[in-house]
């Protein structure tokens, strides 16, 4: 997912390969018939048939949902909960201890159980992952996990799931499930287990296009773009040309797939929560509806089909053990999410770049910010980067508020600048003969074939580090992950050629970020992170604005006596530089105003990386298509 560590010690877990496409019919075979074409009102409607026998039958909903590394299943949307037998309606309740359990009582005589349910997604824009906004008038995400009861008592390899759904007259679909059978608008899938069931969601709309990124190859890709207007799916070609060059590069960088075919299922709308979400053979991303057509957009969002499409490999495929758990319900335990998340979000900006989508400099701009805003985080004199993805569960949910110094989901950023960290060591261990992407074949690649999990430990990381050339690897992990600063990590920057400087002017890259985000940023000179209206999202502790007193929740209402607005309040820090007069802030409190003087006089800092013409160009490298 994007956003979003052992227990350095646990004991060596014994690494199971399992092929997840063919299963051995251990339990039961349900099925499930979903009804999505009231999706224009966000209702889904289900009914299901599940083997039973006479007494209790206890059904989970899906709790901790794969790749949201949460125990987020959208339970409180679930509604219209009905169970039956031969007619006769069944009683049920649901476990004192556990809200996603239910317990249904069959009577005697009875081996099958009916169960009718609808799932209510968000009515009105609401962010988040999957259980986020997910239906428009014109399209709709359908995740099977919010759809379905499973019974207690098999994993969810062992289960079978006979999936059908019901999609609006006249729109089309995308998934990478088998279809069978579609007579109009209903569509049979072949059974799969639950787990690939779940790993399957289904993009449909009326505006639905499907482009195919190597023909003629095997295994086929596919970008299947749906949005809410016909326009929006028309770029211009050299984007469909650069998301086929990531199929390439992310080929070249693996060696070998572990899909049978690949959708990446893009929504474009500015009506759905927006994120991705991995799968095996496909992903669940979203951006804003000209997220495609715009060239801003598509820069800022540019990726994020890289990061899903890597975690086919890493994250998928390779996972650590304790994050693979035998089904929805047993809690996943996040302490390797440095690697999952981390490792991921590194390759994904990589492959961004090496397949066009960036450009060298605006994947240089990138990493600058993300730099600049790591080194711009008290948060971690009290938590460690460790931490962050042990705490991963909790963090997701949390407001931008205090940001700075509760710290977030941080293994993503922070372990973008750790593993370049990593692979610039590799490179000048081995004077340029072996990268990370050595690391990556080994660890990732051959033999392909369909989807499969191999689980990993904290040692096997190192182990397979310490294969592409030896190294004091589990020392500088702990060191990575314990330590408390002072800054970022920015030993992979610096030792790949280039510098984390501060200029007056910023980059375009950093001027879109925050137009997009309706943000004003002046975290490295005041330590402001405001909405466009002045709405302080967060200050950072120890800078001046938090020091004069002001906090996160109140609102600047103008700047030197005038009514706040971006230009006003980076007009008036650029005016102050050198003087002595103060900039004057009135800020509104909980229906209280007060004016706090803020003696800042070094005008305007924005992050940039310079190169340092006393190293080689590692940089340059690592990020040229291969
Ligand atoms: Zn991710």
């Amino acid at each position: 997912m994007t956003s979003p560590r052992g227990r350095f010690f646990s004991a060596l877990v014994a690494i199971c390969l399992l092929t997840l496409s063919g299963f051995a019919a251990a339990g039961p075979t349900i099925s499930v018939a979903v009804d999505a074409s009231e999706a224009p009102r966000k209702i889904f409607h289900a009914r299901l048939r599940i083997p039973a026998s006479p007494g209790t039958l206890t059904l989970f909903y899906p709790k901790w949902i794969p790749g949201e590394h949460a125990p987020d299943g959208p339970v409180d949307d679930l509604a219209g909960l009905k169970f039956s037998a031969a007619g006769q309606t069944l009683k049920w309740r649901r476990d004192l201890l556990d809200g996603w359990t239910i317990n249904v009582e069959v009577p005697a005589g009875q081996n099958e159980v009916l169960a009718d349910l609808d799932f209510l997604s968000p009515a009105t824009l609401e962010g988040g992952f999957s259980a986020g906004s997910s239906a428009t008038d014109k399209l709709a995400i359908i995740s099977w996990n919010q759809v379905l009861l499973y019974p207690k008592g098999s994993k969810s390899d062992d289960i079978t799931l006979s999936a059908s759904l019901k999609i609006p007259q006249g729109w089309k679909y995308a998934t990478s499930l088998n279809t069978v059978n579609a007579a109009g608008n209903d569509l049979h899938f072949a059974p799969v287990s639950l787990t690939m069931l779940v790993d399957s969601p289904v993009l449909t709309g009326q505006y639905l296009k499907a482009v195919p990124l190597n023909s003629g190859q095997s295994p086929p890709a596919e970008l299947d773009v749906a949005a809410d207007s016909a326009a929006a799916l028309e770029p211009p070609q050299e984007v469909w040309d650069h998301y086929k060059n990531l199929v390439a590069q992310a080929g070249a960088l693996f060696g070998a797939q572990h899909y049978r075919q690949y959708h990446f299922l893009y929504t474009l709308s500015d009506h759905v929560a927006h994120f991705g979400l991995e799968h095996h053979e496909s992903d669940d991303s979203r951006v804003s509806e000209r997220g495609l057509v715009d060239e801003t957009e598509r820069k800022l969002h540019a990726s994020l089909l890289p990061h899903e499409y890597t975690h086919s490999w890493n994250g998928k495929y390779r996972r650590p053990a304790d994050l693979a758990t035998p089904d929805y319900q047993q809690p996943m335990q996040t302490d390797l999410l440095w690697v999952y998340e981390g490792l991921t979000n590194y390759l994904g900006s990589i492959l961004t770049a090496r397949s066009g989508l960036w450009t060298p400099e605006d994947f240089r701009q990138d990493l600058a910010g993300v730099a600049a805003d790591l080194d711009h985080l008290p948060g971690r004199t009290w938590r460690n980067l460790q931490d962050t993805a042990d705490a991963a569960p909790q963090l997701y949910f949390t407001s931008r508020a205090w940001y700075s110094w509760r710290r977030g989901v941080d293994f993503y950023d922070e372990d973008t600048l750790n593993w370049l960290w990593v692979d610039v060591i590799i490179r000048r261990q081995t004077k340029g003969q072996k990268s990370l992407d050595d690391f990556c074949k080994l660890f990732h690649g051959a033999p392909g074939g369909p989807p499969a999990l191999k689980t990993y430990t904290f040692d096997d990381v190192l182990q397979g580090l310490n294969q592409v050339t030896p190294y004091d690897w589990r020392g500088f992990w702990i060191e990575r992950l314990t330590n408390h600063g002072p800054g970022a990590p920015l030993g992979g920057i610096e030792g790949s050629g280039w510098k984390l400087e501060y200029q007056e002017t910023p980059t375009d890259f950093y001027r879109s970020e925050e137009r997009d985000a309706n943000r004003v940023l002046e975290v490295y000179t005041v330590g402001l992170r405001l909405r466009d209206d002045g709405g302080v999202i967060d200050t950072i502790e120890g800078m001046m604005a938090a020091k004069a007193g002001i906090g996160p929740g109140m609102k600047i209402v103008a700047v030197n006596g005038r009514r706040f607005s971006a230009d006003v309040l980076h007009e008036a820090i650029k005016a102050a530089k050198g003087g002595s007069d103060p900039i004057e802030l009135l800020v509104e409190n909980t229906d209280y105003y007060k004016t706090f003087k803020l003696d800042y006089h070094e005008g305007e800092r924005y992050p940039h990386l310079v190169r340092d013409e006393s190293k080689p160009d590692l940089l340059s490298e690592i990020i040229k298509a291969k």
